[in-house]
């Protein structure tokens, strides 16, 4: 069997194409511009590369960017100063407060102040309890939503499956965990004190990958015509890995999400529409 890939650039650029529209539409309707802001504190390389891609995505959408950049040395009070300020502008509708955080600073202090109505990326614990509760509105975090939207493009039927995640971080495993169940899903939540990982990997017709370990999962750990939902990103000397081995997991599975140009691609087009939901809120409130 050679698994169906599941193409994340080409549903991203879609999902683009339509949100161009929409704010075009939004913003002849009301005047306004929706805004992301982007706190960053310190200079770290991922972060920097990360808020310029966002900025990137929100050039492509037409949503406007501002990017607030605090030095290292910045102390919580000033942080939260500017998260204030953010959280009460009428001219900013989505926050990201971009990780990592330095030591001195609290980051779950910071995501506690964040305005829930500006949280386009469901951090805070009023957009996550919203989203264990399936009581709307809630924002949910981008890159669980976009893997959602990959299996939906391929008309997975998700009533009654056996699905597990493994790895459970608020951003992403978690998450991905809540949807599913909310799609009736058997689900099975592994993280890394699971006993005997690849067996309980084989049970699942739908197995999600958020761990972060490179090629951690073998072909023999996947179930034959598995749908394997892979949001694994760690850059190695061989290029980008995903959480699987994508080659040997083709094999055996039945859809698979490639990386890159899987899951990856999808996750900052699901954040326009989440920013775009925002802007709606706000000016209908
Ligand atoms: P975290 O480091 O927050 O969480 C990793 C999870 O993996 C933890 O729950 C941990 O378990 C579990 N884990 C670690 N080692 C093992 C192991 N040997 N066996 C089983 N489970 C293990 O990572 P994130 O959730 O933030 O990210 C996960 C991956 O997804 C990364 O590669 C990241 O780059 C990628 N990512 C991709 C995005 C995209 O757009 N596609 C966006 C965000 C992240 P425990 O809780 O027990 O410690």
């Amino acid at each position: 069997m050679t698994a169906h890939l599941l193409d994340g650039r080409a549903l991203a650029k879609t999902i683009r194409e339509t949100l161009k529209h929409d704010f075009a539409a939004f913003q002849s309707r009301t005047g306004a511009t929706p805004t992301l802001a982007v706190l960053r504190i310190g200079e770290d390389e991922a972060s920097v590369g990360y808020a310029r891609a966002l900025q990137k995505t929100c050039d492509g959408v037409g949503a406007g960017f501002r990017a607030v950049e605090l030095p290292l040395s910045a102390q919580q009070a000033e942080v939260e100063e500017a998260l204030a300020e953010l959280n009460t502008s009428p001219l900013v509708h989505g926050i990201m407060i971009l990780e990592p955080t330095p030591d001195h600073i609290s980051h779950p202090a910071l995501i506690d102040l964040l305005n829930p109505a500006k949280d386009v990326d469901g951090v805070h614990a009023i957009n996550a309890g919203r989203l264990a509760a399936d009581r709307p509105p809630y924002f949910v975090p981008a890159t669980p939503a976009g893997g959602i939207r990959l299996l939906e493009q391929a008309d997975v039927a998700f009533k009654g499956k056996e699905a597990v995640i493994v790895g459970r971080s608020d951003i992403v495993g978690k998450p991905m965990a809540l949807l599913l169940l909310h799609r009736h899903c058997t689900v099975t939540l592994a993280h890394s004190r699971t006993v005997d990982l690849p067996g309980v990997c084989r049970r699942a017709d739908i197995l999600c990958l958020a761990v972060g370990r490179p090629e951690m999962v073998k072909a023999d750990w996947v179930k034959p015509g598995a749908i394997v939902v892979d949001f694994g990103t760690t850059y190695t000397d061989a290029g980008l890995k995903g959480d699987c081995d994508q080659a040997g997991v083709a094999e055996v599975a039945g859809m698979l999400t490639p990386v890159p140009g899987g899951t990856g691609p999808v996750t900052n087009a699901i954040l326009m529409e989440n920013l775009l939901r925002a802007a709606e809120r706000a000016v209908s409130a």
